[in-house]
C-alpha cells in the first residue's frame, strides 16, 4: 500500500522561535519529511523568526543540524535537504520590541496561505499577535498556530483567549495538541464511526470501564523549574489525556468538520462530573538508579508538585453514567506507554461448564510504542478434552498490516502544520473548549491545594504510587500492567 500525498498551496510559514528546542526536534526536522514527500509546492517557503543575529546561511546550517540530529538517517536525502534549505530564511526579531518586524512584512507576500508559528514562551503569545497586526503583516486570512500550555488555569486561557481575539477571528487560531495528530488518535475515530461493529456496543450498558495510560520513562531532569509549575495535571491531563477522553466519549458527529467535531468533544467536558478528593491519586518519584528525585530535579526542596497523577472520572450523560473512566499519567515509571485499554462487561449468562479462562473483551489503542490496535476475545482451546475457553488477541500492528505506508507516516506536528496550510481546524482545540478543560480542571488543583496535600513517594521503574492500585482494587478493577 502506497500513501498518497497531497500538495499543499504555497505557503510561507513564520517560524517565530525558529531557533529553539521544540522548532529544531519536530517542527523543522518534521517540514523538511514534508519537503521531501513532495506535499511542499516550489514555492513554498519557512522563516525562522527568533532572537538572536544569524544570517540566513547561519539559520540554514543550525536547520541542517537539527535535521541530521532528528531525522533517520534513511530519510536524509542530500539532494531533498539542500532544496528544502533553499527554502528558508531569518528574521532576527523581538516579540516585544520594533526590531525586525519591517524585514519580516518585507519578506511575507500576501498572495499565498500566511502562517505564524508561535513556538516561544506562552508569555509572548499575545506580543506576537498584537505586532503581527500593527505591522499590517497578518492579512485578513492569515493563520496563526499556538503552542502548549494555553494557560495555567481558567482565568489565564480566558484572558490569552481575549488577547489573541483582538487581533484575530476564532476560525485564525490554531491551537496544538499534538496528541491530536498521532496517527491512532485519529484511528480512534475511524474504529468508532466508520464501522458498524463498535458503536452499538460503546456505552455504559456493555461498557464496563475505559483506562487511559501515558506512562514515561523520562525525569524532567533540566525543566524543572518550569515543570514544578505546571505538574501532570495540567501538563498532561487538561490537554492531551482529556483530548482522548473526549474523543473515546463523544457523540458521532453529524460530519468530520471541524466544528462539528469540536462541538461534540465540548459537550463530553461539560458533561464530566467534580472528582472527588479519593478519586485522586498523587505521586512524585523518589530518587532511583542514576538520577536524582523529584525534588532535587525541582530544585525546590519543599515541592508539592505532582509528577504523577490517576484520577476515577465519571461522565453524567446518558452513554456513559455508570462506565468509569480511569486516568493515569506520570514521569520515571516502568515504561514508555500510551494506550487506551476499553473494557467490556462479560456476557449476562455462560453456557460453557468451562468458565477458567473467562474474561471481558477488551479493546486496546495503542498510542506508543508500536501504534496499533488488539481486541481480546475468547476462543475454544485448541484440541480435545471438550470445551475450554482461552482468551486469544486480535492483534493488529499498524506497522505490520500496512507495510511501507506505515513507515511513511507523518509524525503528528508533520501533520498538523500542513493541517493549517489547508485550513483544517479539525484537530486543534477551540476556545471555548481549552476554557471548559480548565473550568473542570481548577477545582480539582484548588482542592489538593487548599488541603496542603502532599504526593506519595513513588520509586522509579515501578508503575507508581501504592495508592493508584487502590483506586481501581476498590473497584474490583485492576490496572493494565505498563509492561517495561
Ligand atoms: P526555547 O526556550 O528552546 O526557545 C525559545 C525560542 O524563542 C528561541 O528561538 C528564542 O530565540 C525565541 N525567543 C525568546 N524570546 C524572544 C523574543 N523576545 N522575541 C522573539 N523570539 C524570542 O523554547 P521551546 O522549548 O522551543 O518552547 C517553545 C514553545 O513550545 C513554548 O511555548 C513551549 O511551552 C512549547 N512546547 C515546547 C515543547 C518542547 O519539547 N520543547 C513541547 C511542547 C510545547
Amino acid at each position: 500500500m502506497v500513501s498518497r500525498v497531497i500538495p499543499v498551496e504555497p505557503f510561507d510559514l513564520v517560524v517565530f522561535g525558529g531557533t529553539g528546542d521544540l522548532a529544531r526536534r519536530k517542527i523543522l526536522p518534521g517540514l523538511y519529511l514534508r519537503y521531501l514527500a513532495g506535499q511542499m509546492p516550489p514555492d513554498a517557503r519557512v522563516i525562522g523568526a527568533a532572537r538572536g543575529d544569524l544570517t540566513d546561511d547561519e539559520f540554514r546550517k543550525t536547520v541542517a543540524e537539527a535535521i541530521e540530529e532528528f531525522v533517520p538517517a534513511a530519510r536524509r536525502d542530500a539532494a531533498a535537504i539542500a532544496g528544502f534549505l533553499g527554502r528558508l530564511a531569518y528574521v532576527a526579531i523581538d516579540a516585544k520590541g520594533e526590531t525586525g518586524w519591517a524585514r519580516l512584512k518585507e519578506l511575507i507576500r500576501d498572495d499565498v496561505v500566511q502562517a505564524f508559528y508561535f513556538s516561544v514562551a506562552p508569555a509572548l503569545f499575545g506580543d506576537l499577535a498584537e505586532r503581527l497586526r500593527l505591522h499590517g503583516i497578518a492579512g485578513p486570512q492569515a493563520r496563526i498556530v499556538v503552542e502548549k500550555p494555553f494557560g495555567r488555569d481558567l482565568a489565564s486561557a480566558r484572558a490569552l483567549n481575549a488577547t489573541l481575539a483582538q487581533h484575530f477571528t476564532e476560525s485564525q487560531i490554531y491551537r496544538i495538541d499534538h496528541y491530536l495528530g498521532k496517527e491512532t488518535v485519529q484511528n480512534l475515530m475511524a474504529v468508532r464511526f466508520a464501522n458498524i461493529l463498535f458503536e452499538p456496543l460503546w456505552k455504559s450498558e456493555y461498557i464496563d470501564h475505559v483506562q487511559i495510560t501515558v506512562a514515561e520513562t523520562v525525569s524532567v531532569n533540566g525543566r524543572g523549574a518550569y515543570y514544578d509549575k505546571s505538574g501532570a495535571m495540567r501538563d498532561m491531563v487538561q490537554n492531551h489525556m482529556m483530548q482522548l477522553l473526549c474523543l473515546i466519549a463523544m457523540e458521532p458527529p453529524y460530519h468530520f468538520d471541524p466544528d462539528a467535531v469540536r462541538d461534540e468533544k465540548l459537550k463530553v467536558i461539560r458533561a464530566l462530573d467534580p472528582v472527588r478528593p479519593e478519586d485522586i491519586v498523587r505521586g512524585q518519584y523518589r530518587a532511583g538508579g542514576d538520577e536524582g528525585s523529584y525534588v532535587e530535579h525541582s530544585e525546590n526542596p519543599d515541592s508539592r508538585t505532582e509528577s504523577y497523577i490517576a484520577l476515577k472520572l465519571n461522565i453524567s450523560n446518558w452513554r456513559w453514567k455508570g462506565t468509569p473512566f480511569y486516568l493515569r499519567t506520570g514521569k520515571r515509571l516502568r515504561a514508555r506507554e500510551s494506550e487506551i485499554a476499553i473494557t467490556f462487561k462479560e456476557p449476562p449468562h455462560s453456557i460453557f461448564d468451562d468458565d477458567r479462562g473467562w474474561r471481558e473483551n477488551v479493546l486496546v489503542i495503542r498510542l506508543q510504542p508500536d501504534e496499533g490496535m488488539n481486541l481480546k476475545v475468547m476462543i475454544k482451546e485448541p484440541g480435545p478434552g471438550g470445551m475450554r475457553l482461552v482468551q486469544v488477541p486480535l492483534d493488529m500492528s499498524f506497522a505490520d498490516a500496512l507495510g511501507d505506508a506505515a513507515q511513511d507516516v507523518p509524525d503528528a506536528y508533520e501533520r498538523l502544520i500542513m493541517d493549517v496550510i489547508r485550513g483544517n481546524q479539525t484537530l486543534f482545540m477551540r476556545g471555548d473548549e481549552v476554557e471548559a478543560a480548565w473550568a473542570w480542571t481548577d477545582p480539582i488543583i484548588e482542592g489538593w491545594e487548599a488541603r496542603g496535600h502532599r504526593p506519595q513517594g513513588y520509586d522509579p521503574g515501578t508503575s507508581g504510587p501504592e495508592d493508584a492500585l487502590m483506586l481501581m482494587h476498590r473497584d474490583g478493577r485492576r490496572w493494565r500492567e505498563i509492561k517495561a
